[in-house]
């Protein structure tokens, strides 16, 4: 069971549970976005335990009325044993998506993994029509490049800072020039996509500015945010008449996942204090 401490950010350890949690989200207008916790599989036996729960999932979603999707890491299913580990796990989840009628996010991780990441989904959107969502991450100068070679696939993408720790050669360093370069990619997304755009920020500025840029080029998105983060935000927009999908990690490797939220942040270190000492 999740402790209560960490039930802010992860929603449970099973599917199950965590599509109850879904079902209470969307009852406030918001979507759920699962994401199994778990990364950086060295064999294919580990990442192919993750693809079955996944393709459980996606049975479970698909034998509901939720609005849900899926959100998996490449090197979850099985990129660090090879691409081609990676290509095949993502087919296989992308046909049985495909047949239940859900859709597929994939995460981005480092950027040694955006090539193949990318020429992955580039092909797989193509074969399911735009079933499938790609991240991508304004950290990285190679996104100004990378976007127009998205803008005439058939899936969404979804744009973040990018949580990675990068090298300066190839990502910017200053967070005041990852959010210079995270509007100059939404502006380009707005004015190049014909929609499917997300914007996976918890950024008031970020998500006020995708407004302006609706409004100016009429182009749909919607609005991402994490689970157990500006949840009341999330709430308002959804009000607001804005689609807004949470993403909801959930599973048994939630300890180091809820670490790294109360790591980054002083308010969320306060938060778990607090749970501690009125436990
Ligand atoms: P930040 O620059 O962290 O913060 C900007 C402002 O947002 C703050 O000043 C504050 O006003 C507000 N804010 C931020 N956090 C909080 C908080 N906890 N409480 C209250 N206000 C807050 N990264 C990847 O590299 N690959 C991925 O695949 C990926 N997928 C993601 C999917 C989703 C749905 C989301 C939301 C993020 C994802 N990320 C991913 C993480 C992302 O790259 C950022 O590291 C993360 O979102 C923090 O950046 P930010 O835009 O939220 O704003």
């Amino acid at each position: 069971m999740i402790p209560p401490i960490a039930s802010r950010f992860v929603a449970a350890e099973t599917a199950t549970e965590s599509l109850d949690y879904v079902a209470e989200l969307n009852r406030d207008g918001i979507g759920g976005i699962l994401n199994l916790l778990g990364e950086h599989y060295q064999t294919r036996e580990a990442a192919d335990e993750d693809v079955s729960a996944y393709l459980d999932l996606v049975e479970q979603v698909g034998r509901t009325e939720l609005t849900a999707c899926l959100s998996v890491k490449p090197s979850q299913i099985g990129l660090d044993a090879g691409d081609d580990v990676f290509r095949e796990n993502l087919g296989r989840i992308l046909e049985r998506a495909d047949e239940q009628g859900v859709f597929v996010w994939v995460d981005m991780e480092d950027h040694t993994t955006t090539d193949v990441t990318l020429d992955a989904y580039t092909e797989f959107a193509t074969e399911y029509d735009g079933g499938v969502g790609l991240c991508v991450q304004a950290n990285l100068k190679r996104t100004a490049e990378d976007l127009p070679r998205l803008a005439d696939v058939p899936g969404k993408v979804r744009l973040v800072k990018g949580a990675y720790d990068e090298p300066p050669e190839v990502a910017y360093q200053q967070k005041k020039h990852v959010n210079e370069a995270y509007r100059q990619y939404l502006e380009y997304m707005f004015e190049a996509f014909d929609g499917g755009i997300a914007v996976g920020s918890h950024d008031p500025e970020m998500i006020d500015y995708a407004r302006e840029l609706h409004e100016e080029y009429g182009t749909d998105f919607e609005i991402q945010m994490l689970m157990g983060v500006r949840t009341d935000a999330q709430r308002e927009l959804a009000q607001q008449g804005y689609e807004v999908n949470q993403y909801i990690p959930y599973g048994d490797k939630w300890m180091s996942y809820f670490y790294r939220r109360i790591r980054e942040r002083k308010e969320n270190l306060v938060f778990a204090a607090r749970a501690v000492l009125t436990s």
